[in-house]
Protein backbone atom coordinates (compact mmCIF):
# COMPACT_ATOMS: atom_id res chain seq x y z
CA UNK A 1 0.00 0.00 0.00
CA UNK A 2 1.48 3.39 -0.82
CA UNK A 3 1.88 6.22 1.32
CA UNK A 4 -1.18 8.44 1.94
CA UNK A 5 -1.22 12.44 2.64
CA UNK A 6 -2.96 13.57 5.49
CA UNK A 7 -6.86 13.98 5.43
CA UNK A 8 -7.63 17.36 4.52
CA UNK A 9 -4.05 17.54 3.04
CA UNK A 10 -3.93 20.17 0.09
CA UNK A 11 -1.85 17.06 -1.82
CA UNK A 12 -3.75 15.99 -4.62
CA UNK A 13 -3.12 12.35 -4.13
CA UNK A 14 -6.16 10.67 -1.76
CA UNK A 15 -6.41 7.22 -1.01
CA UNK A 16 -8.93 4.87 -3.17
CA UNK A 17 -11.70 3.01 -1.47
CA UNK A 18 -9.98 0.31 -2.28
CA UNK A 19 -6.84 1.25 -0.10
CA UNK A 20 -9.22 2.19 2.89
CA UNK A 21 -10.58 -1.07 3.00
CA UNK A 22 -7.28 -2.93 2.98
CA UNK A 23 -6.05 -0.77 6.11
CA UNK A 24 -9.43 -1.26 7.91
CA UNK A 25 -8.51 -4.85 6.97
CA UNK A 26 -5.54 -4.98 8.60
CA UNK A 27 -6.14 -3.11 11.52
CA UNK A 28 -9.66 -2.21 12.09
CA UNK A 29 -11.20 1.09 11.84
CA UNK A 30 -8.49 2.56 14.35
CA UNK A 31 -6.02 2.27 11.26
CA UNK A 32 -7.81 5.30 9.99
CA UNK A 33 -5.61 7.78 12.11
CA UNK A 34 -6.02 10.43 9.09
CA UNK A 35 -9.74 10.61 9.45
CA UNK A 36 -11.33 13.61 10.92
CA UNK A 37 -13.66 13.24 13.94
CA UNK A 38 -16.49 15.71 14.25
CA UNK A 39 -18.64 16.64 16.10
CA UNK A 40 -21.20 13.67 15.55
CA UNK A 41 -18.51 11.61 16.62
CA UNK A 42 -18.22 10.04 13.30
CA UNK A 43 -14.93 9.40 11.10
CA UNK A 44 -15.29 11.23 8.10
CA UNK A 45 -12.51 9.79 5.50
CA UNK A 46 -11.40 11.14 1.93
CA UNK A 47 -10.48 9.35 -0.82
CA UNK A 48 -10.50 9.77 -4.40
CA UNK A 49 -12.93 7.62 -6.71
CA UNK A 50 -11.81 6.21 -10.13
CA UNK A 51 -15.62 6.73 -11.39
CA UNK A 52 -18.47 8.19 -10.28
CA UNK A 53 -21.45 6.32 -12.45
CA UNK A 54 -21.78 2.72 -11.25
CA UNK A 55 -23.74 0.66 -13.42
CA UNK A 56 -26.46 -2.10 -11.68
CA UNK A 57 -28.41 -5.05 -12.72
CA UNK A 58 -31.52 -6.10 -11.44
CA UNK A 59 -32.83 -2.45 -10.41
CA UNK A 60 -35.60 -0.07 -12.30
CA UNK A 61 -32.59 2.19 -13.46
CA UNK A 62 -29.01 1.06 -14.93
CA UNK A 63 -26.41 3.70 -13.02
CA UNK A 64 -26.03 4.97 -9.73
CA UNK A 65 -24.65 7.92 -7.95
CA UNK A 66 -23.19 7.53 -4.46
CA UNK A 67 -20.78 10.85 -3.12
CA UNK A 68 -20.39 9.36 0.28
CA UNK A 69 -20.05 5.51 1.21
CA UNK A 70 -21.86 5.11 4.87
CA UNK A 71 -24.42 7.13 6.38
CA UNK A 72 -24.63 8.29 9.69
CA UNK A 73 -28.59 8.77 9.77
CA UNK A 74 -27.49 4.49 10.75
CA UNK A 75 -31.26 3.56 10.00
CA UNK A 76 -31.22 -0.43 11.79
CA UNK A 77 -32.79 -1.79 8.14
CA UNK A 78 -30.95 0.16 5.94
CA UNK A 79 -29.92 -2.14 2.80
CA UNK A 80 -27.00 -0.29 2.32
CA UNK A 81 -25.24 -2.09 5.52
CA UNK A 82 -24.03 -5.13 3.26
CA UNK A 83 -22.40 -2.75 1.14
CA UNK A 84 -19.76 -1.61 3.88
CA UNK A 85 -19.32 -5.29 4.39
CA UNK A 86 -18.07 -5.63 0.73
CA UNK A 87 -15.50 -3.24 1.40
CA UNK A 88 -14.17 -5.31 4.55
CA UNK A 89 -16.10 -2.41 7.33
CA UNK A 90 -18.92 -4.09 9.29
CA UNK A 91 -22.29 -3.55 8.96
CA UNK A 92 -23.08 -2.30 12.39
CA UNK A 93 -21.42 0.59 14.35
CA UNK A 94 -18.89 1.31 11.05
CA UNK A 95 -21.53 1.79 8.74
CA UNK A 96 -22.88 4.80 10.76
CA UNK A 97 -19.88 6.22 11.99
CA UNK A 98 -16.95 5.95 9.62
CA UNK A 99 -18.06 7.63 6.37
CA UNK A 100 -16.15 7.63 3.09
CA UNK A 101 -16.20 10.45 1.40
CA UNK A 102 -15.41 10.81 -2.62
CA UNK A 103 -13.42 14.08 -2.53
CA UNK A 104 -13.16 14.31 -6.46
CA UNK A 105 -16.57 12.74 -6.86
CA UNK A 106 -18.03 15.49 -8.74
CA UNK A 107 -14.85 16.13 -10.90
CA UNK A 108 -14.96 13.05 -12.23
CA UNK A 109 -18.83 12.58 -13.25
CA UNK A 110 -18.04 15.80 -15.01
CA UNK A 111 -15.64 14.20 -17.33
CA UNK A 112 -17.52 10.95 -17.41
CA UNK A 113 -20.85 12.81 -18.58
CA UNK A 114 -18.75 14.58 -20.93
CA UNK A 115 -17.78 11.16 -23.12
CA UNK A 116 -19.72 11.21 -26.55
CA UNK A 117 -20.40 7.45 -25.41
CA UNK A 118 -22.31 8.95 -22.83
CA UNK A 119 -26.35 8.14 -23.95
CA UNK A 120 -27.83 9.91 -20.94
CA UNK A 121 -29.91 7.49 -18.99
CA UNK A 122 -31.47 8.02 -16.09
CA UNK A 123 -29.46 7.60 -12.99
CA UNK A 124 -30.59 7.37 -9.25
CA UNK A 125 -28.51 9.46 -6.62
CA UNK A 126 -28.61 7.84 -2.77
CA UNK A 127 -29.15 4.32 -3.19
CA UNK A 128 -26.15 3.53 -1.15
CA UNK A 129 -25.83 6.40 1.59
CA UNK A 130 -28.16 9.43 1.90
CA UNK A 131 -26.84 12.03 -0.01
CA UNK A 132 -28.04 14.28 2.45
CA UNK A 133 -26.58 13.14 5.47
CA UNK A 134 -24.73 15.92 7.27
CA UNK A 135 -21.50 16.02 6.05
CA UNK A 136 -23.11 17.59 2.97
CA UNK A 137 -23.42 20.40 4.27
CA UNK A 138 -19.61 20.53 4.50
CA UNK A 139 -18.91 19.02 1.42
CA UNK A 140 -21.54 19.68 -1.06
CA UNK A 141 -20.74 17.05 -3.21
CA UNK A 142 -24.63 16.29 -3.78
CA UNK A 143 -25.05 19.90 -4.93
CA UNK A 144 -21.67 19.60 -7.10
CA UNK A 145 -23.14 16.54 -8.91
CA UNK A 146 -27.12 18.03 -9.31
CA UNK A 147 -25.16 20.47 -11.22
CA UNK A 148 -23.21 18.55 -13.06
CA UNK A 149 -26.26 16.30 -14.01
CA UNK A 150 -27.85 19.42 -15.48
CA UNK A 151 -25.29 20.82 -17.10
CA UNK A 152 -24.70 16.83 -18.51
CA UNK A 153 -28.21 16.88 -19.43
CA UNK A 154 -28.91 13.51 -17.67
CA UNK A 155 -31.86 12.92 -15.86
CA UNK A 156 -32.14 11.70 -12.53
CA UNK A 157 -34.01 10.47 -9.40
CA UNK A 158 -33.13 11.01 -6.21
CA UNK A 159 -33.71 9.49 -2.79
CA UNK A 160 -33.15 10.75 0.96
CA UNK A 161 -34.19 11.27 4.60
CA UNK A 162 -32.45 14.66 4.99
CA UNK A 163 -34.35 17.87 5.23
CA UNK A 164 -31.20 19.68 4.05
CA UNK A 165 -32.79 18.67 -0.08
CA UNK A 166 -34.57 22.00 0.79
CA UNK A 167 -31.45 24.29 0.42
CA UNK A 168 -30.66 22.90 -3.45
CA UNK A 169 -34.26 23.87 -4.70
CA UNK A 170 -32.22 25.63 -7.34
CA UNK A 171 -30.74 23.03 -8.46
CA UNK A 172 -32.60 20.31 -8.28
CA UNK A 173 -35.12 23.19 -10.41
CA UNK A 174 -32.28 23.72 -12.79
CA UNK A 175 -31.86 20.08 -13.41
CA UNK A 176 -35.52 19.42 -13.96
CA UNK A 177 -35.87 21.77 -16.53
CA UNK A 178 -33.07 20.25 -18.29
CA UNK A 179 -33.62 16.97 -18.04
CA UNK A 180 -35.97 15.61 -15.44
CA UNK A 181 -35.81 15.26 -11.45
CA UNK A 182 -37.75 13.76 -9.01
CA UNK A 183 -37.40 13.69 -5.54
CA UNK A 184 -38.15 10.73 -3.16
CA UNK A 185 -38.60 11.80 0.53
CA UNK A 186 -38.20 8.92 2.57
CA UNK A 187 -40.77 8.55 5.33
CA UNK A 188 -41.26 5.19 6.54
CA UNK A 189 -43.56 5.97 9.63
CA UNK A 190 -44.39 9.11 11.28
CA UNK A 191 -44.67 7.01 14.39
CA UNK A 192 -42.70 8.19 17.02
CA UNK A 193 -41.39 5.39 18.73
CA UNK A 194 -40.65 3.45 15.57
CA UNK A 195 -38.81 6.60 14.07
CA UNK A 196 -36.47 6.81 17.09
CA UNK A 197 -35.78 3.21 17.80
CA UNK A 198 -35.55 2.63 13.79
CA UNK A 199 -34.02 5.83 12.65
CA UNK A 200 -31.79 7.02 15.15
CA UNK A 201 -29.82 9.59 13.34
CA UNK A 202 -32.27 10.86 11.28
CA UNK A 203 -34.60 14.17 11.34
CA UNK A 204 -38.23 13.52 12.39
CA UNK A 205 -40.44 12.53 9.84
CA UNK A 206 -42.82 15.59 9.99
CA UNK A 207 -39.64 17.73 9.46
CA UNK A 208 -39.41 15.54 6.39
CA UNK A 209 -42.49 16.02 5.50
CA UNK A 210 -42.69 19.62 5.86
CA UNK A 211 -39.13 19.47 3.51
CA UNK A 212 -41.54 17.94 0.58
CA UNK A 213 -43.85 20.36 1.08
CA UNK A 214 -41.53 22.94 0.21
CA UNK A 215 -39.80 21.58 -2.65
CA UNK A 216 -43.62 20.79 -4.03
CA UNK A 217 -44.28 24.25 -3.93
CA UNK A 218 -40.54 25.23 -5.17
CA UNK A 219 -41.85 23.46 -8.63
CA UNK A 220 -40.33 20.23 -8.03
CA UNK A 221 -41.29 16.89 -8.47
CA UNK A 222 -41.60 15.81 -4.65
CA UNK A 223 -43.17 12.56 -3.26
CA UNK A 224 -42.56 10.10 -0.61
CA UNK A 225 -41.33 6.40 0.10
CA UNK A 226 -42.90 4.98 2.52
CA UNK A 227 -40.36 1.76 2.83
CA UNK A 228 -39.44 0.06 4.78
CA UNK A 229 -42.74 -0.67 6.66
CA UNK A 230 -41.17 -2.85 9.08
CA UNK A 231 -42.97 -5.14 10.61
CA UNK A 232 -44.22 -4.81 13.98
CA UNK A 233 -42.74 -1.25 14.13
CA UNK A 234 -44.42 0.79 11.80
CA UNK A 235 -47.26 -2.05 9.90
CA UNK A 236 -50.26 -1.69 11.87
CA UNK A 237 -53.64 -0.24 9.68
CA UNK A 238 -53.40 2.44 12.17
CA UNK A 239 -49.90 3.37 11.79
CA UNK A 240 -49.93 3.31 8.23
CA UNK A 241 -53.13 5.77 8.16
CA UNK A 242 -51.70 8.02 10.08
CA UNK A 243 -48.56 8.33 7.83
CA UNK A 244 -50.19 8.61 4.97
CA UNK A 245 -52.92 11.49 5.91
CA UNK A 246 -49.51 12.82 6.93
CA UNK A 247 -48.27 12.39 3.40
CA UNK A 248 -50.99 13.58 1.99
CA UNK A 249 -51.38 16.86 4.60
CA UNK A 250 -48.21 17.86 3.16
CA UNK A 251 -48.71 17.74 -0.77
CA UNK A 252 -46.59 15.17 -1.73
CA UNK A 253 -47.02 14.21 -5.49
CA UNK A 254 -46.56 10.59 -4.70
CA UNK A 255 -46.30 7.85 -2.55
CA UNK A 256 -44.16 4.24 -3.11
CA UNK A 257 -44.91 1.70 -0.90
CA UNK A 258 -42.54 -1.27 0.15
CA UNK A 259 -41.91 -3.81 3.11
CA UNK A 260 -38.50 -4.02 4.67
CA UNK A 261 -36.42 -6.65 3.11
CA UNK A 262 -33.15 -8.48 4.78
CA UNK A 263 -29.89 -9.37 3.37
CA UNK A 264 -26.23 -10.20 3.89
CA UNK A 265 -25.08 -7.28 6.45
CA UNK A 266 -28.05 -6.24 6.61
CA UNK A 267 -29.74 -8.72 8.05
CA UNK A 268 -26.58 -9.55 10.03
CA UNK A 269 -27.07 -6.57 11.82
CA UNK A 270 -30.92 -6.45 11.68
CA UNK A 271 -31.57 -9.75 14.04
CA UNK A 272 -28.40 -9.25 15.72
CA UNK A 273 -30.09 -5.23 16.78
CA UNK A 274 -33.65 -7.16 17.34
CA UNK A 275 -32.08 -10.22 19.82
CA UNK A 276 -30.41 -7.21 22.18
CA UNK A 277 -33.27 -4.50 21.98
CA UNK A 278 -36.37 -6.73 21.53
CA UNK A 279 -35.84 -10.15 21.87
CA UNK A 280 -39.37 -11.46 22.55
CA UNK A 281 -39.38 -10.38 18.77
CA UNK A 282 -36.94 -12.26 17.61
CA UNK A 283 -38.63 -15.39 16.51
CA UNK A 284 -40.98 -13.88 14.87
CA UNK A 285 -38.98 -12.36 12.65
CA UNK A 286 -36.85 -15.23 11.83
CA UNK A 287 -40.21 -16.87 11.29
CA UNK A 288 -41.12 -13.96 8.49
CA UNK A 289 -37.41 -13.71 6.94
CA UNK A 290 -36.94 -16.94 5.83
CA UNK A 291 -35.52 -15.25 2.70
CA UNK A 292 -34.81 -11.64 1.88
CA UNK A 293 -38.29 -10.67 1.96
CA UNK A 294 -41.28 -11.74 3.93
CA UNK A 295 -43.55 -14.01 2.01
CA UNK A 296 -45.85 -12.38 -0.79
CA UNK A 297 -49.27 -12.42 0.48
CA UNK A 298 -47.79 -10.97 3.53
CA UNK A 299 -46.11 -8.10 1.02
CA UNK A 300 -48.87 -8.02 -0.66
CA UNK A 301 -51.22 -7.12 2.30
CA UNK A 302 -49.07 -4.28 3.37
CA UNK A 303 -49.70 -2.82 -0.15
CA UNK A 304 -53.06 -3.64 -0.41
CA UNK A 305 -54.18 -1.73 2.80
CA UNK A 306 -51.51 1.19 1.34
CA UNK A 307 -53.71 1.62 -1.66
CA UNK A 308 -56.63 1.82 0.32
CA UNK A 309 -55.14 4.31 1.93
CA UNK A 310 -53.95 6.33 -1.08
CA UNK A 311 -57.47 6.57 -2.14
CA UNK A 312 -58.88 7.57 0.58
CA UNK A 313 -56.73 10.13 0.76
CA UNK A 314 -56.10 11.55 -2.38
CA UNK A 315 -52.69 11.08 -3.29
CA UNK A 316 -51.28 9.75 -6.37
CA UNK A 317 -49.41 5.91 -6.19
CA UNK A 318 -45.42 6.07 -6.79
CA UNK A 319 -44.77 7.15 -11.04
CA UNK A 320 -42.94 4.94 -13.09
CA UNK A 321 -40.68 2.01 -11.99
CA UNK A 322 -38.24 3.64 -14.60
CA UNK A 323 -37.96 6.58 -11.43
CA UNK A 324 -38.13 4.58 -8.79
CA UNK A 325 -34.36 4.53 -6.88
CA UNK A 326 -35.04 1.46 -3.97
CA UNK A 327 -34.08 -1.92 -5.42
CA UNK A 328 -37.28 -4.13 -5.38
CA UNK A 329 -36.50 -7.63 -6.16
CA UNK A 330 -38.74 -10.29 -5.37
CA UNK A 331 -38.20 -13.40 -3.61
CA UNK A 332 -40.42 -16.85 -4.02
CA UNK A 333 -43.12 -15.91 -1.54
CA UNK A 334 -43.74 -18.57 1.22
CA UNK A 335 -46.77 -18.69 3.84
CA UNK A 336 -46.82 -16.05 7.12
CA UNK A 337 -49.67 -14.48 8.74
CA UNK A 338 -50.39 -10.47 8.30
CA UNK A 339 -50.08 -10.99 12.49
CA UNK A 340 -47.91 -7.55 13.40
S1 LIG B 1 -30.81 7.35 5.58
FE1 LIG B 1 -30.90 5.82 3.95
S2 LIG B 1 -28.75 5.35 3.50
FE2 LIG B 1 -28.79 6.38 5.49
S3 LIG B 1 -28.88 4.75 7.01
FE3 LIG B 1 -30.99 5.40 6.59
S4 LIG B 1 -31.73 4.02 4.97
FE4 LIG B 1 -29.47 3.89 5.00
Amino acid sequence: MRDHPLLFDLGPVKPTTRDIADRVKQGGAAALTEAERRADQARYQEVSCRSALNRVQGMPFNWTLNPYRGCTHGCHYCFARRYHVQFEMNSDDEFASVILVKRNFVDVLTAELDKPAWTREHVALGTATDPYQPIEGHYKLTRGTLQALARGRTPAGLVTKGPMVVRDRDALGELARAAGCTVYMSVPTVDDDAWRILEPGTAHPLQRLRAVRELVDAGINAGVLMAPVVPGFSSSRSKLERTIKAIADHGARFVGCNVMYLQDGTRTHFMKFIAREFPSMAPRFEKLYIKKYPPDWYRKEVQGMVRVLQERYGVSRREGAEDTPVPERVEEPEQVGFAW
